[in-house]
């Protein structure tokens, strides 16, 4: 299993002790991307890099249900998992969705970052947003 971490790959950083995703931010016309690119894909200038925000809300989701091609290295057997859109405000990300029961999300869902390189999600994905709403 490979043992490349999401800081590693410019992915993630910490901002005053907190997760955060990096993505761009283009000085020109505001456009956001993430993952981080160097030139804008609306105008053309250059990017710089921005610490997103770690909490955002679900924008829309849906729930995996067939293994993922390889190089997917997840749980065995494979587990079903949610996935969706979380809208950041300056832009919206795709990433698996954890906290609760995969068919119990909800469309406008308060969610925060979580990055790990442990434990029981972590050993397969790099980040990942967990409901607020531990409850469910
Ligand atoms: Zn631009």
């Amino acid at each position: 299993m490979s043992s490349v971490s999401s800081r590693a790959l410019g992915l993630t950083t910490v901002v005053d002790g907190q997760a955060r995703l990096v993505g761009a931010k283009c000085p020109d016309c505001g456009t956001h991307a993430f993952p981080a690119q160097a030139a804008c894909s609306r105008c053309g200038a250059m990017m710089n890099e921005v610490a997103l925000p770690a909490e955002g809300t679900v924008w829309s989701w849906t729930v995996q249900r067939i293994m993922p091609k390889p190089p997917y290295n997840g749980p065995q057997p494979f587990q079903p998992f949610a996935v969706g859109y979380v809208d950041l405000g300056p832009l919206k990300v795709e990433s698996p969705l954890a906290g609760h029961a995969v068919d119990t999300w909800c469309i406008g869902e308060p969610v925060a970052l979580v990055v790990s390189e442990s434990g029981e999600l972590g050993s397969h994905l790099l980040f990942w947003f967990e409901s607020k709403e531990q409850s469910k």
